[in-house]
């Protein structure tokens, strides 16, 4: 199943185009993404009834499929090859840090720079579709809606401003979360645990990764974090990013105002991000 957020409203893929919830379950189910996503399971057992007129979608008008999630966690060196170009050891348990939610935004937004030492990593993300409390490795899949495509856009100067390394803050910027273009249940993957990423600066390859490389596995995250926090229907867990980031390169290479990011998740689809400088936008990105 393909779950989007079209201006705001859920919506389901279907060929030819999408249902949207509200009107093709009469009213059984809400407009709101966010509220779907606190009744999924009932969702997903009502989604094969859903009927109606396919509306041709407007891909401009998509909207990150988990729009207003309660905690965002970011997951920091969880591929070796990450691991490696950072100059670090791997970790025993997984680093984690928090991306505010008022930094998501939708999959094909322009983003403003918050200066110039701005960074890319793309990243597979998990929505949580159940409160997950203490939940075993073994059952994890079960509390996950789907999986999304996400950037974990990074102010680098001010992460690693001394005398304390500033992870959250540094990646919640307006605009630094952006997800989508749909959410797709894991059914719909040959295998979740194993899915190809890919990072594009101006059409230049700069990662190239496989989640299956994940040094901690989506079943090991969610069963680390609901150990310790409770996870709520539409959480998100960006995942970790594979080798390849700017801040890397022989010299770092970081993002400039026109500068286009394209992040592809295999089965997922493509977020395609226009960058601006800063005080380029009226209205703030999300
Ligand atoms: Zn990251």
């Amino acid at each position: 199943m393909r779950f989007v957020n079209v201006g705001g409203r859920a919506g389901l893929m279907v060929p030819g185009g999408y249902l949207d919830v509200e009107e093709s379950s009469g009213g059984r189910f809400p407009p709101d993404p966010h509220r779907v996503l606190q009744q999924w399971s009932a969702f997903v057992e009502a989604a094969p009834d859903l009927r109606g007129p396919g509306r041709p979608l407007d891909s401009a008008r998509l909207g990150p499929p988990s729009p207003r999630p309660r905690q965002v966690f970011g997951i920091g060196l969880n591929y070796r090859g990450h691991v490696s170009e950072a100059n670090l050891a791997a970790p025993q348990s997984p680093p984690t840090f928090t991306k505010f939610p008022t930094s998501i935004a939708g999959p094909y937004d322009q983003i403003e720079l918050s200066g110039d030492t701005v960074d890319w990593e793309v990243e597979l993300v998990v929505v949580i579709g159940a409160v997950a409390d203490s939940v075993s490795a073994a059952k994890a899949w079960d509390y996950v809606a789907g999986l999304t495509a996400g950037q974990d856009l990074t102010d680098r100067a001010m992460q690693q401003q001394p005398p304390v390394p500033q992870f959250s803050l540094s990646k919640s910027f307006a605009g630094y979360g952006p997800i989508g273009p749909e959410l797709e249940t894991p059914d719909e993957f040959d295998d979740p645990d194993d899915v190809a990423l890919r990072c594009s600066l101006n059409g230049t390859v700069m990662q190239d990764g496989r989640t299956r490389d994940l040094i901690f596995s989506v079943p090991e995250l969610i069963a680390h974090l609901s150990s310790i926090v409770r996870l709520q229907p539409g959480d998100l867990i960006f995942t970790g990013t594979p080798d390849g980031v700017g801040m890397a390169r022989t010299p770092p290479v970081y993002l400039r105002p026109g500068d286009v990011v394209e992040s592809t998740v295999e089965g997922i689809g493509t977020l395609r991000h226009e960058f601006v400088a800063s005080g380029q936008l009226a209205g703030r990105a999300g």
